[in-house]
């Protein structure tokens, strides 16, 4: 059976914006990967008739209800008190985690124990207590009323540690099918035409499932299985992965794999290959991978015309009649990138990533994207339209890799 939750985030400082909720958005994540449906996300201040409000509403449409934040030793610091109130649980000191506080105090804090921190040792009756290695307060999970109450503290370090440590695999304890999913990437098609295509799949598809998560030009398909077993749960999910990446042919770079860059790396290495860059305006944006010095001989950031020319070498008559923007320059950057480096590969990106139009009045979000190899010189003209700078940017050097990656293959 599957589980509705809600998760109650407590906190005055939530809701008047000082900081935000990303605890909430953590564990929801978390949830979704073990199966748990989370349907509401609520925020509630430091105090103890809304938090009991807000407790109530919960009790009453989820089976599960995950709070962060509250367990502090400090006199607004309410989340156990007020839940052990509203599903009517005394509190009840644990001399076993008051020693570990004091522990804690002693080897961390080098300070006795502040009286306060007692009140972090009390714990509703019967509960699984959560371990904080990484701070004071404990958490703790305990079931009422078929209601799983699972209590995390607020610092996100701290709330983080016991999600992965203590509350994922609480959750896990309550079902007894395990959940696998793969994620297979694609990039070239938008949100829109992904749904267009997947839609009637999608909707005859219950288990395993599949869902669609995108991003601009990139879309995740996530599909998911629940069986009794990982290995049973895998032997469903082959052939879905197989039929979707068969049905969407080379808009597929990977499986499980996290972005395009971390394609292009495997390939380039299998291959031995290196490449190398000449960008415009997304300024050096392609150049800034991580881990890829075995792979990439270096680049060129060539804002200025002149430095296209004098340090890149392309010709000035090409850029007198074409302009920096053009797919002519773009092949010649690539060209010039691969000639002066002896790399593989030469990629190059010229555009106008805005916020104005370029002084040939070339409109903003006109972008060329270059790419020189053994087997020749490709260029992909793009017209991503009046967006923001940097996602400009980050659309080219995307489509650069996704050149790369399709060259690479
Ligand atoms: P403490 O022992 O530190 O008092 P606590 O469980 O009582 O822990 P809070 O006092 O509610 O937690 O929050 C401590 C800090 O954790 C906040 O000041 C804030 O920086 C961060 N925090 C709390 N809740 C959230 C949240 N939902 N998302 C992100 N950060 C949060």
């Amino acid at each position: 059976m599957s589980h509705t939750a809600e998760i109650i985030a407590v906190g005055t400082e939530l809701l008047l914006g000082n900081i935000t909720n990303t605890n909430a958005s953590e564990i929801s994540r978390a949830l979704s990967a073990v199966g748990v449906n989370v349907f509401w996300h609520t925020v509630v201040g430091d105090n103890p008739e809304r938090l009991r409000e807000a407790l109530d509403i919960a009790r009453k449409r989820a089976d599960v209800i995950l709070t962060t934040g509250g367990l502090g030793p400090t006199y607004d610091d309410l989340t156990k008190q007020t839940v052990c109130e509203t599903f009517g649980k005394p509190l009840v000191l644990r001399e076993d985690v008051l020693e570990h506080i004091r522990t804690y105090f002693a080897r961390n804090v080098h300070l006795t124990m502040p009286e306060n921190n007692r009140q972090q040792a009390e714990f509703p009756a019967d509960c699984v207590i959560f371990d904080n290695p990484v701070g004071t307060a404990p958490g703790c999970a305990f079931e009422a009323e078929e209601v799983h109450v699972l209590m995390l503290p607020g610092p996100p370090f701290e709330m983080r540690t016991m999600l992965q440590n203590w509350a994922v695999p609480y959750l896990r304890g309550l079902s007894k099918e395990v959940i696998v999913s793969h994620d297979i990437m694609t990039f070239g098609l938008g949100e829109s035409p992904m749904e267009d295509l997947m839609r009637e799949r999608i909707s005859r598809m219950e288990n395993p499932s599949l869902a669609t998560y995108a991003k601009p030009s990139e879309v995740r398909l996530r599909a998911t299985a629940k069986a009794d077993s990982a290995a049973a749960a895998e032997a469903m999910l082959v052939p879905v992965v197989k039929e979707v990446t068969d049905y969407l042919g080379d808009v597929v770079y990977g499986v499980d794999i996290p972005n395009l860059e971390t394609v292009c790396m495997t390939h380039l290495k299998e291959k031995g290959w290196t490449f190398a860059t000449a960008e415009s305006c997304t300024g050096g944006q392609i150049a800034a991978l991580s881990g890829a010095s075995s792979v990439y001989r270096g680049g060129v950031v060539s804002y200025w015309t002149s430095v296209k020319a004098e340090v890149l070498g392309v010709p000035q008559t090409l850029l007198d009649q074409y302009g920096a923007v053009s797919e002519e320059c773009a092949r010649s950057m690539a060209e010039n990138a691969r000639r002066i480096t002896g790399a593989d590969i030469g990629l190059s990106v010229t555009g106008v990533a805005g916020p104005d139009p370029d002084e040939r009045n070339n409109p903003v979000g006109l972008v060329y994207v270059g790419l020189a190899s053994p087997d020749g010189t490709w260029c992909r003209k793009l017209e991503l339209g009046k967006r923001r700078r940097d996602r400009i940017q980050d659309l080219a050097a995307n489509h650069a890799y996704d050149m790369l990656r399709r060259c690479l293959t």
